[in-house]
Formats: C-alpha cells, structure tokens, sequence
C-alpha cells in the first residue's frame, strides 16, 4: 500500500501527549536527551544482536548519532543507525503504551497535581511534541521495507512504505518540524550545550552538523592596486631627485615595497563536528577525572537532578577482571522495595559493549539502590544474557561488588566519624541548616535514605552480616536530635557494671520515647537504642551479640536492670525463708541443742534436701573427723 494508513493513539497515549505539553513547556529541551537516548539505545540493540548474527550487520557496522538542524526549512533532524522499526514496531511503540511502567507513571502523574517533578521521569519518544507540530519517522529495520510515519499530535498517525525506497540502510531518522517558539533548536551552539549537559555520556559518536563563520585573511586587491600606484609614484619621485642630485644619493634611501594589503572577510563552512567524548568514563584513569565529571555521569546515568552521596570508580582484579562505577543516590526511590519490579540501576558491559541493566544477581536485592556501570573483559560476550545469569563468573563480580559497596558505606560512615570527633572537641562547628548537616552527616543521611536495606542485609547476608551491622544506626536515649549511634559507639560508652545493649522497638519516636520501660533506665543514665522501623526487631534477631554484648530488649519480661536483680532475688530469698519457717522449728525442737546447734535454710543444696555444716566458729566436720581417728 502506497498512500498512508491513518491509526488512532490510544487514548493512553493522548494524555500523556496533553500532560507532556502542558508541564514540561519549560523543560522542552529535554526533547533532546529522549531522542539521543532512543538512538542510542538502538544503537545498542543492533550492536547485541550483531554479536552473534553477522548477517544483521550487513547493512552496515557504523554505530553512530547525527544531528542536523536547518535553519531554512526551521527542522531538526536526529538520525541512528541503529535497529530500526518495522512496520509492527512503529505501530506498538509510537502508538500505543506497551510498557506498564509508562502506564502506572501515568497513572500516578494524573493522581497528583505537581507536574513539575515528571522531567525527571522518562517521558521518551512523545516529547517530540514539545518543540515540533509535526513528526516525520523514516526508520529501516532488517525485517521490512522502509517506512515513514508520521504525526501532528493530532490524535492521529500515519504510516507509509517510503517510495524513496531504501535510503538509510539501516537505522531511524526522526524529523521534527519546529514550532515557532522553539526555533532556537536549529541553533547549533544551542545544540551543543544541550548534548553537553544531557547526552555527554552517551557511548556513541554524535556527530552534528554546524556552521561556521570564521574571519579570514584575504588579499586586498582593490587596496593592494592603491598601495602600488602610491609605491610607483613614490619611486618615481625617488628617481627623479637621484637624477638631480646625481651620485650623491643614498641607495639605501630608495623606497621599499610595503607589505601586501589583506582584509578580512566572513567565511562560513558546513561541517559535522563530533561533539562527545564517546570513551567511556570507567576506561578513563580516576586521576584524570574530576569530581564534577563523576557527577555529571552520575546524572547523566540516572536522570537524577541531585548529586550523589558518594562513588566509588574501581578495578578488580584476579578471579574475575572488571572496571566498575559505583554511585549510592542522594535519595531513595519510591519503589525500593517493590522487588517484583527491577530497578534497572546496574547496567552491565561487556568490553564496552551494553549488555542489559535488567541483570537480576548482579547485586544482592538488598543493595538494589546502587547506580553504576560495570564492564568486564571476563564475559563471554555471544552469550545469551539468561547464560550471563548462571555464570560463575558473574557470582564473583557480585560478591566483589558487594564487598565494594560496604566498604564504600564503611568509609563514609568513618568519615562522619572523623567529623563528629572534631566537632566534640571544638576543632569544627556543629552543622546548621540543611545542606551543612547533609554535608557532615553523609552516613546519617545515607542511614535514612537506605537504612532499611542495610538492615535487610543483615538479615540476609549471612556472610557479610559482621560488617553490615557496623553499619547499623540508631538514635538513642541519650544523643541529640537527629544524631544516631553505632553499636560500637553504644559499647564505648556503657556503664563499667552494664553486660548488654538494651533496646526498644516501637512504631514511632514518640511511642518509644513515653514508654515507661525506659524510665528507669533514664534515671540510671543508661542507654537505650530506640528502634521505630518495622524490620528493626528481626534484624536484631540476627545481632547475637557485639564485641562480646548480647543486645536485650527492655520491653521484653524477662529483663531486668543489674540492681533491679539483686533487690528481686534478696525479696524471692526472704520468701522462701518465710515459708520454711514451721520446718526449721519442727526441725530445731526434735533435734535439740545437743545435735544441732542451727536449724538453717540454705542456698548451699540444689538436689540434696539437707547438710551437716560446722558452726561458723566451730571445728569442721573433716577435723573432727581427723580428731577421732587421733583419738583412737
Ligand atoms: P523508551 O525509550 O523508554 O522505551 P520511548 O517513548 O522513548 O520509550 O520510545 C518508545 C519505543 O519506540 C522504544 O522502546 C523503541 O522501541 C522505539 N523507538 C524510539 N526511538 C527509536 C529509534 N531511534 N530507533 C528504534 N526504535 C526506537
Ligand atoms: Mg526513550
């Protein structure tokens, strides 16, 4: 079929287009980030598909983005040689929303009324919208013809067999007929900054196409023709004075030629500039990169707007070599604990090569907050990603990058330590406001944010539970608002007498706070870890002990303070006592002064009723034994 098919969006997708226009007006740039994201990701599928069909590549092994504004027509063209779309992927990708992700992000974007947060979400292909009033697809794919699709965001779509027939080879070239208020777009410098602060991380060239003026130094022939006449008549003049002086004139005086007359002129040249740095960050050497360009990846990777907490940029070696980047965020995500659902926050590469971030086991599920990249030279690389999954060597990327992540929160909590120690002693100011405590309180932050994965972790990690419960924290009875303690810190500062850490659970501070368990503590100065999250109890389950201290909890019955327990136990003997009270005297009646001298109660048998014992001043029964055998 020749002439276009008119389809329908589904209604879905008509939402999100009126969302999408009607907030992200003032963050319409992010157009371009979407679609250099989509080319890339393209990219990338032909690239894995490559690895083990030769024949898909036949179209062509060059990976990369061009991007080409024309001031004339007001277009911008985006074009990939990547995977391109069949017929049924362009009406299933730019048609409908496939993805329940996309779905329940807008689900929740129509649930809440603060739009101004969804430029951080990846609204994707449809921000087109925000710059162009009408779409032009041209996308060739292995497995059908070329095709064109095209929109005006119209409620309406159309797709055509291209009657230019195959030009791209392979790949997708997006057209956006600009808007007037987003003639800015052709602008290449614009456009360079854009792909600068979104797209510098993208690990394919991105060529674009630019025009510049240039001054040039051209021969002035109009000038040029003026200075030589002047030259001539200068000469001249010289020769006529000559000719009246006679010899006496100086050759020297004889005017020389001046320098050739240029000027200036405008020059404007058309070329494709590559404009990123296409070599990976991770394959860089960390003395060569900055803070600031870490952070830039880190945003880059996760569309966050905040930086990280902390990084950590590290090779392993032996067993199993890989370079790996690790970010833990500013802030959770909202879905954590959804483990269903995958996060899709490691991405792995193999030898430069994208290989997927949806690697279940490329972490532990209670690290699943860590961003980052991971690239190994190690992995088979025409494997099936489900192979990937059982490798043996992916068991010990995971147990070397879990190690890493620790260590990496270990150090930050030893930093915070340092901080505080300076701070007690007077050397440093206590933080104010919120970016100072941020600042010197990162382990504590990082505590609120995912302190329940940590202590998921000791629940689950039985190997690294030791050094995740370092990592534990917790306010307590006696720190200030908002410090937390450290079970170490706990230990250094119990009482000489005091045998274990105590605790107490409950679901709020202010529940724990009034409780009239820790009253009596208080009074004694002692100190209780207050623990309000609802995994806190069976995490402490798996805390048998810490530097040799069982942790008790006060609510519990059985507990009682080291005082409380003499008291208790002297009240329990004085009952007893009481209640043999008729037998001792039955006892000291019969027996009579001559063969006992005390009737007593006794601590002194458990399973035996009773004892013979000397008198306190008297001979003992072994020496009166020794006495009679003499006396014999
Ligand atoms: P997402 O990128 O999150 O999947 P988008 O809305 O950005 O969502 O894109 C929707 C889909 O359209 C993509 O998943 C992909 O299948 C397809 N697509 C978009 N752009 C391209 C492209 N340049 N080449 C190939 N396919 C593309
Ligand atoms: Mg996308």
């Amino acid at each position: 079929e020749k002439s276009g098919v008119k389809h329908e969006f589904q209604a879905e997708i008509n939402q999100l287009l009126a969302i999408i226009i009607n907030s992200l007006y003032t963050n319409k740039e992010i157009f371009l980030r979407e679609l250099i994201s989509n080319a890339s990701d393209a990219l990338n599928k032909i690239r894995f598909i490559g690895l083990t069909e030769k024949e898909a590549l036949a179209s062509g092994e060059t990976y990369e983005i061009r991007i080409q504004p024309d001031k004339e027509r007001n277009t911008l063209t985006i074009r990939d040689t990547g995977i391109g779309m069949t017929r049924n992927d362009l009406l299933n990708n730019l048609g409908t929303i496939a993805k329940s992700g996309t779905k329940a992000f807008l689900e929740k974007l129509q649930k809440s009324s603060d739009h101004s947060l969804i430029g951080q979400f990846g609204v994707g292909f449809y921000s087109a919208f925000l710059v162009a009033d009408q779409v032009v697809v041209v996308t060739k794919n292995n497995d059908d013809k070329q095709l064109i699709w095209t929109s005006a965001a119209d409620n309406t779509f159309t797709v055509t067999e291209d009657p230019r027939g195959d030009t791209l080879g392979r790949g997708t070239e997006i057209i956006l007929h600009l808007k007037d208020d987003a003639k800015i777009y052709t602008d290449d410098l614009e456009l360079r900054n854009l792909i600068g602060k979104y797209s510098e991380f993208i690990q394919h060239p991105i060529h674009l196409y630019t025009t510049s003026v240039d001054n040039k130094e051209i021969p002035d022939e109009e000038g040029q023709a003026k200075q030589d006449e002047e030259y001539e008549a200068e000469l001249a003049k010289w020769e006529q004075s000559r000719i009246e002086k006679g010899e006496e004139v100086d050759e020297e005086e004889k005017p020389k030629p001046k320098a050739k007359k240029t000027k200036w002129e405008q020059q404007t040249t058309n070329e494709w500039k590559w404009i990123n740095q296409a070599r990976p960050i991770w394959t860089r050497s960390p003395s060569d990169i900055t803070e600031a360009d870490y952070h830039q990846f880190y945003r880059a990777i996760s569309r966050e707007f905040d930086n990280p907490l902390t990084y950590s940029h590290f090779s392993a070696e032996g067993g199993v070599d890989f370079k790996a980047l690790l970010y833990v965020p500013f802030k959770a995500p909202q879905n954590l604990f959804d483990f269903g659902k995958k996060l899709a926050n490691v991405k792995l590469y193999v030898k430069r090569v994208f290989i997927t971030d949806a690697m279940d086991d490329l972490l532990p599920r209670y690290l699943n907050f860590v961003r980052g990249v991971v690239d190994s030279d190690d992995l088979p690389l025409n494997v099936s990603r489900e192979i990937l999954q059982h490798s043996k060597l992916l068991r010990k990327i995971k147990k070397k990058l879990t190690a890493k992540i620790i260590a990496m929160l270990q150090d930050l909590a030893n930093k915070e330590k340092e901080i505080k120690r300076l701070e007690s002693e007077g050397e440093r100011k206590r933080p104010k406001g919120d970016k100072e405590w941020d600042e010197a309180r990162k382990y504590t932050k990082c505590w609120k944010e995912f302190g329940k994965n940590i202590r998921l972790g000791v629940i689950e990690d039985e190997d690294n539970r030791k050094k995740l419960i370092n990592l534990l924290r917790y306010p307590t009875t006696l720190t200030e608002t908002d410090e937390y303690a450290s079970l170490d810190e706990y230990v250094d500062r119990m009482k000489p007498d005091q045998e274990q850490i105590y605790f107490l659970a409950g679901e709020s501070m202010k529940e724990v706070l009034s409780s009239p368990f820790i009253e009596k503590l208080k009074q004694s100065e002692l100190e209780v870890l207050l623990m309000t999250d609802a995994i806190d109890e069976y995490t402490i389950q798996h805390v048998k002990e810490h530097r040799g201290k069982t942790l008790q909890n006060i609510a519990s019955e059985e507990f009682t303070l080291p005082g409380d327990k003499e008291e208790a136990e002297k009240n329990r003997w004085e009952a007893i006592v009481k209640n043999f009270e008729p037998l001792v005297k039955f006892l000291e009646k019969n027996l009579g002064s001559s063969k006992a001298s005390k009737v007593q109660v006794s601590k002194r048998v458990t399973n035996t009723p009773c004892v013979l014992v000397s008198p306190k001043y008297g001979i003992s029964a072994n020496m009166q034994k020794i006495q009679s055998s003499q006396a014999l």
